[in-house]
């Protein structure tokens, strides 16, 4: 049955079919982002994956256009390079795309 005890599940972990088989992976529940009017919307989450004696993990971006659903699982040190990022990205997004949706 189940190899992992409920000691090996983050507090996080939805206790999900992935993490009761081999894959060893873990995933928190996601949250929904602001839906804009665009086709593409987002939710992210947590995730990790038991292999060995490292566990990467990080946070799930889940990308969602009708039917099909794509996951992508960001390792730990690319999502903190990505909230430091995103700062100064949406600075200049906010400066650039909001000033040439007023035009
Ligand atoms: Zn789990």
């Amino acid at each position: 049955m189940n190899n992992l005890s409920n000691s090996t599940h983050p507090s996080w972990c939805l206790r999900g079919p992935d993490c009761a088989d081999s894959a060893g992976l873990h995933y928190s529940r996601l949250v929904g982002m602001a839906r804009g009017n665009e086709i593409i919307q987002m939710n992210v989450g947590l995730w990790r994956m038991d292999v060995g004696p490292v566990s990467p993990g990080g946070v799930l971006l889940e990308f969602t256009l009708e039917e099909d659903v794509d996951r992508w699982p960001v390792d730990l040190a690319q999502s903190h390079a990505l909230a430091r990022l995103l700062p100064r990205l949406l600075r200049q997004a906010d400066a650039t795309l909001q000033a040439s949706r007023a035009a």
